[in-house]
């Protein structure tokens, strides 16, 4: 790629690059900004986070630029690392720049932490990952937007390529996230990764070991909010660094075959569902589910000459496998997780009631039991089917549309989302003379189970009705007030 020159320009013309310019010329310092925030110029993408490197102390610089703005920014200074930040807002814009004095990086065997001292731009350009990630441009008066390109970025951006500056053995070594971050940049961006460069990763992934699981995380969020998470996915399990990270989603790999009989392969499977989940929508954990549907048919596999392969409870398993997973991944553990465990667990229940003739008792129970998140439970289930058969594919969606009229139906009739019964425990406990005991329970199961099959409307007073039966059938008989 030709350096656009009029695209640099015209999106340096912004008075805060113009204003690091002045200060860096009166201090008489090379300065540049570099790294992510050039690379998505390029891309057209917007980026918040502007990378600033000089020669010398990163910190002077940002200290003199925040003295020049004054009140709008806010200045921090990290000594120990050597890095300062601004903080700037003008208007309804808010930036983000970091200094950092041009620095050169060597680094030990057991710890990402590299050894510092200060370098040339040419040293900082060599520490960085890829060479997309290691374009600068200037802002010195004299060199006022020049790109400085050392390693063939521009041409890396124009074919799609992600490649290492240097030996890629000795990147991935030196800091093994960088095999990550290649990964996510393929799938952000929709790159291919170099061949060297990706045979790196392969040589290298067992190095993953002392990167940290929330770095590892990181990575993988940003994969998991691409536009076709796959590929990321499949990169992994082609570098061999998905066993190592993500062991029960590597297990779903491969088919096995008894007597003629093979099953589909349940890693290429949960792929198509993540996408097609991606496709219909932005939520994370939306997604997250789709990628953990079937986690648990590895442990519930079986075969039997009758039935062929079966995966029984595979969901039931899946959903107690994710706190687990969860907890190790360093995935929070709170509500969203707890999202992902229904929607794992709840999974089947759509594709049973559709191979069903679709009743309005089996649609109230669906709806109870998924409350709100039951249109996403539904979009799963729609993105679970990927038969390559057309009729079936075809007679499943069918199926699902009916099972959303109906949804939508009795939903109207009465709001069973976020049903609470309309009888309580204290008031069984009262009109009959109970403790808190078991025939309370069975009592307000019975008038759910009643509710649900449509036998009575959701409403106190048919309740009551069936109550006081219910009861009187179990031999309890109301004591007088
Ligand atoms: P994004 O902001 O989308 O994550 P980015 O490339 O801007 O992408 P940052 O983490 O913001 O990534 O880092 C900014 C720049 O710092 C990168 O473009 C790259 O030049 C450099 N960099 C970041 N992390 C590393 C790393 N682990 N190894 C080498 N260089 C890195
Ligand atoms: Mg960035």
């Amino acid at each position: 790629m030709q350096a656009d020159n009029q695209l640099i320009l015209d999106h340096l013309d912004q008075p805060i690059f113009r204003l690091i310019g002045e200060v860096a010329d009166a201090m008489n310092r090379p300065c540049f900004v570099i790294g992510g925030y050039v690379r998505d110029i390029f891309l057209h993408r917007p980026s918040k986070d502007i990378d600033i490197v000089t020669l010398g102390s990163g910190i002077e610089l940002a200290e003199a630029l925040a003295a020049r703005l004054g009140k709008r920014a806010h200045l921090s200074t990290f000594r120990n690392f050597g890095t300062a930040q601004v903080k700037y807002n003008r208007r309804d814009e808010h930036l983000e720049i970091e200094f950092v004095g041009a620095r050169k990086e060597s680094y030990s065997h057991d710890s990402r932490k590299p050894v510092v001292e200060d370098g040339t731009l040419q040293d900082d350009q060599n520490r960085r990952d890829f060479t997309i990630n290691a374009l600068a441009l200037c802002l010195n008066h004299d060199r006022w937007g020049e790109l400085v390109d050392p390693f063939g970025g521009m041409a890396d951006l124009e074919r799609g390529i992600i490649r290492t500056p240097l030996d890629p053995d000795v990147t991935f070594s030196d800091d093994p996230l960088r095999m990550m971050r290649a990964i996510r940049f393929a799938t952000q961006l929709n790159f291919q990764i170099e061949p060297e460069t990706f045979a790196a990763i392969e040589r290298n992934c067992s190095r993953i070991e002392i990167i940290s699981k929330e770095r590892i995380i990181d990575e993988l969020g940003k994969i998991m909010r691409s536009d076709i998470p796959s590929k990321g996915f499949i990169l992994l399990d082609e570098c061999k660094l998905l066993p190592l990270i993500f062991p029960e989603l590597s297990a779903l790999k491969g088919v096995e075959t008894v007597e003629g009989r093979g099953h589909k392969d349940n890693f290429y499977h949960t792929l198509a569902v993540l996408d097609n989940v991606a496709l219909r929508s932005q939520n994370e954990w939306l997604r997250w589910a789709a990628l953990l549907h079937d986690i648990g048919k590895p442990r519930t596999k079986r075969y039997d000459a009758r039935l062929g392969w079966t995966f029984h409870n595979h969901n039931y398993v899946g959903e107690k496998m994710i706190p687990g997973i969860f907890r190790r991944m360093k995935l929070p553990l709170n509500d969203k997780m707890k999202y992902v465990q229904k929607l794992v667990g709840l999974h089947m229940r759509p594709i049973v009631l559709a191979e069903e003739v679709v009743t309005d008792s089996a649609v109230r129970r669906l709806l109870f039991d998924a409350g709100d998140d039951i249109d996403d439970l539904m979009i799963l289930c729609e993105s679970d089917i990927t038969s390559k058969n057309r009729e079936k594919v075809k007679r499943f969606l069918d199926n699902f549309e009916l099972v959303r009229t109906k949804l939508r139906e009795i939903e109207e009739k009465d709001s069973i989302r976020n049903m609470k019964l309309p009888i309580r425990g204290e008031e069984i406990m009262e009109t009959f003379g109970l403790p808190p005991s078991r025939p309370v329970g069975e009592i307000l199961s019975a008038i759910k189970e009643a509710i649900l099959d449509g036998k009575i409307p959701n409403e106190h007073e048919p309740a009551r009705q069936f109550m006081l039966e219910t009861a009187a059938a179990m031999g309890l008989q109301p004591v007088a007030k």
